[in-house]
Formats: C-alpha cells, sequence, structure tokens
C-alpha cells in the first residue's frame, strides 16, 4: 500500500502523520520539539514506525510544514515543503470541506484562517505576543499550582470567571497574582484566564476578520474545554473541535505530499544518518547574512539563508 508522511515541526511540539490514498490516518504522533528539532523528528519517526507493517506500507510521499519545516525536509528529503497556513487548511478542508474560519491556537502562535468555497481567502498569524498561546497558559497553570491538562475542567466548574487583563504575559501575571491575593476561588481565575485568551485572540490574530460558521478550533489549546466554551461564548455559535485537531498541520501536508507529482525515496532507516547543522556568516558584503548549512553524515546537502547568489555555497 502506498502511504505518506507528514510532519508539523514547531517550536514547542512536533507532529506527525502516515495517510493512504483515501486521507486516513494509519499512524500518528506527537511529542515535544525540546528546542532540537532533529532530535524531535527522530523519535517522531521510530513512534510512527512501531505503527505499521512496513512490509505493507510504502511511504512514496513525504511532506513537512511548522517553524522548522526547510530544516527538516531537507533532512527526510521530503517532495514538498508548505507553510502553516496552507497545510492547516488542506488538513482542515479534507475533514471539513464547509470550513469557513480555523481558529488555531498552538504553543507559542496563533493563527486565523478565513476560506471561502475551500480557498484561503485571509489570514493572520500572531508570533510575537506569548499571552493567549499553550505557553502562556502552561505557565499560569504552574503559578497557580495545576496541571494544565485541568484548566479546561476546572473552569466549567466557575460561576463568575475573574476579569484577567491578558493584553501581554506581564500585565497577565501581575494581574493573577493580584487577583489570587484578594481571595478570588482559583476556578474563576482559571475561567477568566481561558476568556482572556479569547479575547487576547479575537483582538489580535482576530481583529477586522469577519469570522463566519462553520469554525473549526485547532492546536494544542483547543484541548482546553474551558478556551473552546469562552470562544463559543464571545461568537455566538458552535466552535468545533476536532479529536485529531492537533495534527491538522501533519494531516494536511501528508496530503499535499501525496497529490504532488514528485514522488520521494523515504526510508525509515533515513534517521540512522548523521545530521548536523551549522551557520556560518557571509563576510562578503556589509549584510552578513547568517547561512544555515546541513550536512549528513559530513556531507553539505543543503544551505539557505544568503540574500544574493554570492553567498549561495551549494553551488560553487
Ligand atoms: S549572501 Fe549576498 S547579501 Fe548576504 S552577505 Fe553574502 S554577499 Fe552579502
Amino acid at each position: 500500500m502506498n502511504a505518506y508522511l507528514g510532519i508539523d515541526v514547531g517550536s514547542i511540539s512536533t507532529k506527525g502523520v502516515i495517510i493512504d490514498n483515501e486521507n486516513h490516518i494509519l499512524a500518528s504522533s506527537y511529542i515535544w520539539t525540546q528546542g532540537n528539532p532533529m532530535e524531535a523528528v527522530k523519535t517522531l519517526i521510530h513512534n510512527l514506525e512501531k505503527q505499521i507493517d512496513k512490509k505493507k506500507v510504502h511511504i512514496i510521499g513525504v511532506g513537512t510544514t511548522g517553524s522548522a519545516r526547510k530544516l527538516i525536509g531537507t533532512m527526510l528529503n521530503a517532495n514538498i515543503i508548505k507553510n502553516e497556513i496552507t497545510a492547516h487548511a488542506i488538513g482542515t478542508l479534507s475533514l471539513y470541506p464547509d470550513v469557513k474560519t480555523i481558529f488555531e491556537i498552538g504553543g507559542q502562535d496563533s493563527k486565523i484562517i478565513l476560506i471561502e468555497d475551500g480557498i484561503v481567502v485571509d489570514y493572520a498569524m500572531n508570533t510575537l505576543c506569548a499571552a493567549g498561546t499553550g505557553a502562556f497558559l502552561s505557565s499560569q497553570a504552574s503559578r497557580l499550582g495545576v496541571k494544565v491538562e485541568d484548566f479546561g475542567r476546572i473552569a466549567l466548574t466557575s460561576k463568575k470567571p475573574t476579569k484577567i487583563a491578558a493584553r501581554c504575559t506581564v500585565f497577565a501575571e501581575s494581574d493573577l497574582v493580584h487577583k489570587a491575593q484578594m481571595g478570588y476561588q482559583k476556578e474563576d481565575i482559571i475561567a477568566g484566564l481561558c476568556k482572556s485568551v479569547v479575547s487576547n485572540y479575537l483582538n489580535n490574530v482576530g481583529k477586522g476578520k469577519k469570522i463566519k460558521a462553520p469554525i473549526i478550533f485547532q492546536g494544542g489549546v483547543s484541548k482546553n474545554i474551558g478556551v473552546k466554551k469562552a470562544f463559543e461564548e464571545e461568537v455566538g455559535c458552535e466552535v468545533i473541535v476536532d479529536p485529531n485537531g492537533h495534527l491538522m498541520g501533519a494531516l494536511g501536508v501528508a496530503i499535499l505530499a501525496k497529490n504532488s507529482p514528485i514522488k520521494t525515496n523515504f526510508q525509515f532507516s533515513i534517521t540512522d544518518n548523521n545530521f548536523e547543522t551549522k551557520g556560518i556568516e557571509c563576510n562578503k558584503c556589509s549584510n552578513h547574512c547568517e547561512i544555515i548549512c546541513v550536512s549528513r553524515n559530513k556531507k553539505l546537502i543543503d544551505a539557505w539563508g544568503n540574500r544574493c547568489s554570492n553567498g549561495d555555497i551549494m553551488n560553487r
């Protein structure tokens, strides 16, 4: 059976799926990137490998997306490397063909994608402000002494969410400490945080956007039912969370790899190679571009970061 591997490498988490020709997920894995995307991808591929019968499943397409997509695409000899907006839209459309709005809140960034008739017509990303992301919620959870996985469940028990100023992490943290000292109930503070994540999102990435149903909410934070409920209260309609919402980027890029006319000769043993990245500075002009060099078993396989051909070390 022919199959396709899609990998979404973010700064916080790394996600991967193997799909068949009908886009069914045959294997999936979600792990923490831990600041080392290459090692994370090796672990991810081992996890995926264990879930399939390699005598029957042949990977003929590999796609990568996410912030380390170029690096990992080079490492795996991917036949397609795509940005997160396209990958998330394709993945979501494969399951929800009528989707009009995608809310996505990940570990360190968030995005909104607007779709008309199956085509992306507008989008926005927020990579600057950590308030309202998964990393922000995790740090607030540890400050409150609860597990972030329990946040949503606790939030739903609140009858009177506390107002938390969450326009940036510094304000949110000091406001949270202040509210806790004033004796507000923990569940009310947590529900207030969920609401503040939503208002931060809608006032930043969602600002000025025409949000229409059906709305799909995905990314790691979509697992928080308190944030889902807060979104529904704000937008006044159902916000759908798919059980595989955290895998949507990986699914989308696996579908793109399947549809690409170029195929790859991917082998699981590729992870046995010794990969290295090195940044070198081009000193040929005052721009001093940082050129990222990737080598496999000490042999240079790709390099990028040069702003002109004088710094092209691949074609010297
Ligand atoms: S790559 Fe081109 S623009 Fe960049 S430092 Fe080298 S010569 Fe200058």
